[in-house]
């Protein structure tokens, strides 16, 4: 078994909670990513996982055995940092052999597992390379296979692309996930990259200052976050001061600016308290496509448009607030001259209500 239990763990540093009590299970075979800006605490959970960083509380269990004291070395668990960190005196297949060797396992096993762990990462035939004339995705790639080749239980990644140019990443993001895919080893993948977090993971933990925000699939993270910091950190929203009239059974309606709107409720609304109303760019509706939506209607006006090629983006003024729309740039796109007045509304689905603060 290879499932990661985590429970109430913590980090102290003096005063301050680098990591401050998380409870998190993560199933055997799942793509489990930390997300979070930097400094929040995703290495250093990552780093009592492996074993580096000693807990101040809390337990780590692995497969079910508690693991909290363990050196790494007994833990069975493989881990990639950012800097792919592969030895450059040594040619591909040594790097890769090392820990094999320093297991004394004979030279055909040796070679064997090499060889199969070359072809794992698609770089077969690369044996005799040095790391001077690997790319930055060849060498990631090569740190990957020497991790791969013990057979680790687990695998840990902490930001193994930001060192990589955007194309590369981009790369890279789906040939990680389709090799963790393909193995089916658990896997905790730190970075602060909203993108890759989405892209590849089964599950998003969202941190913040030590915490574990919110916890669940990229859909949910992105179309029902649970928080304001959440919303925010993950793509943009549009955060309108409103006043909740109902809220019951997860469905709330709000005032905003007069109008009375239905909305998706997040913990923590309150009847009659202020709160947020949260609707991404891309969900606001402008015009026509508002009207013939059948949403409730309210009155804007353009105050800027953005043209970015794929989308335009317009910003608008309702009632002294700022709301920004996105439009996809097809053919037969309704557009406005700035000072215009236009009808915008949104379907109650795609709006949600956050306790305000
Ligand atoms: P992240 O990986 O999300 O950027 P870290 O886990 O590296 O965050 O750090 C979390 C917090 O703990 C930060 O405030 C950082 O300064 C602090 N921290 C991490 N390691 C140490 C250390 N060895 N000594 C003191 N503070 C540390």
């Amino acid at each position: 078994m290879s499932d990661i239990r985590l429970e109430n763990l913590t980090r102290t540093y003096g005063e301050a909670r680098a990591v401050d009590s998380i409870s998190l299970q993560i199933e055997e075979g799942e793509f489990y990513s930390l997300l979070g800006p930097s400094g929040c605490g995703k290495s250093t959970t990552l780093r009592m996982v492996a074993g580096f960083v000693r807990p101040s509380a809390g337990r780590i269990l692995l497969g079910g055995q508690d693991v909290t004291m363990m050196p790494p070395e007994h833990r069975d668990i493989g881990i990639v940092f950012q800097n792919y960190a592969i030895f450059p005196h040594m040619n591909v297949a040594d790097n890769i052999a090392f820990g094999l060797k320093l297991r004394r396992q004979s030279r055909s096993e040796i070679e064997r597992a090499v060889s199969n762990a070359l072809d794992q990462v698609g770089l077969a035939g690369f044996e005799d390379r040095f790391q001077r004339n690997l790319s930055g995705g060849q060498q990631q790639r090569v740190a990957l296979a020497r991790v791969l080749v013990t057979r680790p239980r687990i695998l840990l990644l902490d930001e193994p692309l930001s060192a990589l140019d955007k194309a590369l990443r981009e790369e890279m993001k789906f040939w990680i996930k389709s090799l963790q895919q393909r193995l089916g080893i658990t896997t905790i993948y730190v970075t602060h990259d909203q993108d890759e977090a989405l892209t590849m993971s089964d599950r998003i933990g969202v941190m913040r200052a030590g915490r574990i925000e919110q916890s669940g699939t990229p859909a949910e993270i992105y179309e029902e976050p649970a928080t304001v910091f959440v919303t925010s950190f993950i793509g943009q929203s549009n955060l309108l001061a409103a006043t909740c009239l109902d809220v019951s059974g997860g469905h709330a309606s709000a005032d905003l600016a007069g109008t009375a709107l239905k909305a998706e409720a997040a913990q923590g609304v309150a009847r009659g308290a202020s709160a947020l109303l949260a609707v991404r760019p891309e969900n606001v509706l402008m015009g026509a496509e508002a009207e013939a939506a059948g949403v409730p209607l309210m009155d804007a006006k353009i105050t800027g448009e953005t043209y970015q090629g794929a989308m335009l983006r317009y910003r608008l003024d309702l009632g002294g607030q700022e709301v920004v729309a996105e439009r996809q740039n097809q053919v037969h796109l309704e557009r406005w001259n700035i000072g215009a007045t236009v009808k915008i509304g949104w379907t109650p689905r795609r709006a949600r209500l956050l306790p305000a603060g």
